[in-house]
């Protein structure tokens, strides 16, 4: 869908938490009026339409995803699957029935859980600011293919993680460097690096407002199973702790980050 210059900008003014539910919307609506180009009017009426509803819009989670799906080249990682399986998880988690009965007065969209997906570690959906952000890792490692010493891994690393070797040898991979964004795995024409494995890296108790702070990383690469196990923790720790609707990442202290790390990860901090 198309929008104008003018409609682009007036959604810029639309605070950042709603404004991929607005866009959705404004584009829905405008679809549903067989139009092709979405117009300034058009932001406008669903602005209105949308702020003055808000009460109904509430559904307890925010999930979003950056546009990895949509077919951005850079994704370490296809996540639909754990995007749909994360879904089941906070739909079943009944979020807004837990908020209504234990915020007092009207619920705003600041109350919501927010948890989000970025298929790699450009992270453009933000998880560092999130109650749960999860995010692509593509592992590289080297095989016994014999490396033609093209240079194109080294010159893919933005994080010069990748030292050329000796001729003949596979060149070394620094995993204190490594993002694991798998990007070096695309270019190799050898073979010589190959994905190790996939997953997913998980941060947890990101927020912005009055006293932000980023969230913090469980050491670790995980799969599915264990990101899904991660989050149904997350939740259970939110639902038992939050008296009236305090956020997870207020009440997610750095003790619950050990525990949490023992518990993954058998990680001792
Ligand atoms: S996080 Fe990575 S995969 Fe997702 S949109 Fe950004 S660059 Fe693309
Ligand atoms: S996976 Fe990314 S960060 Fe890691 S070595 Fe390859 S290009 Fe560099
Ligand atoms: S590992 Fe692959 S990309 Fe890197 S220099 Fe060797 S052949 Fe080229």
């Amino acid at each position: 869908m198309k929008w104008t210059p003018e409609a682009e900008a007036a959604l810029k003014q639309v605070p950042f938490f709603v404004r991929k539910r607005v866009r959705a919307r404004v584009e829905n609506e405008a679809h549903d009026a067989g139009r092709d180009r979405v117009t300034l009017a058009d932001v406008k009426a669903t602005q209105a339409r949308y702020l003055s509803g808000m009460q109904s819009e509430i559904r307890g989670y925010q999930l979003d995803t950056c546009f990895g799906p949509s077919g951005c080249p850079n994704r370490a990682v296809l996540s639909e699957s754990l995007l749909a399986r994360v879904e089941t998880v906070l739909k079943a988690a009944d979020l807004l029935s837990f908020l209504k009965s234990r915020v007092p007065g009207d619920l705003k969209f600041h109350h919501e859980f927010r948890a989000t997906l970025a298929d790699c570690p450009n992270a453009c959906s933000q998880p560092q600011i999130k109650d749960i952000g999860i995010i692509g890792a593509a592992v590289p490692e080297t095989t016994n293919e014999a490396c033609s010493q093209c240079g194109a891994c080294t010159e893919s690393c933005v994080e010069q993680a990748i030292a050329t070797a000796e001729e003949g040898d596979p060149p070394r991979i620094d995993t204190q460097r490594c993002l694991n964004c798998g990007q070096c795995i695309r270019v190799c024409p050898t073979g010589t690096i190959a994905e190790g494995w996939r997953g997913f890296r998980v941060q947890l108790g990101g927020r912005l407002g009055r006293h932000p702070r980023l969230a913090r990383e469980l050491p670790g690469i995980f799969n599915e199973d264990q990101t899904i196990e991660i989050l149904q923790a997350c939740l259970e720790l939110y639902k038992t702790r939050s008296r009236r609707g305090e956020r997870f990442a207020h009440l997610f202290q750095d003790s619950d980050f050990d525990d949490f790390s023992r518990r993954f990860c058998g990680t001792d901090i």
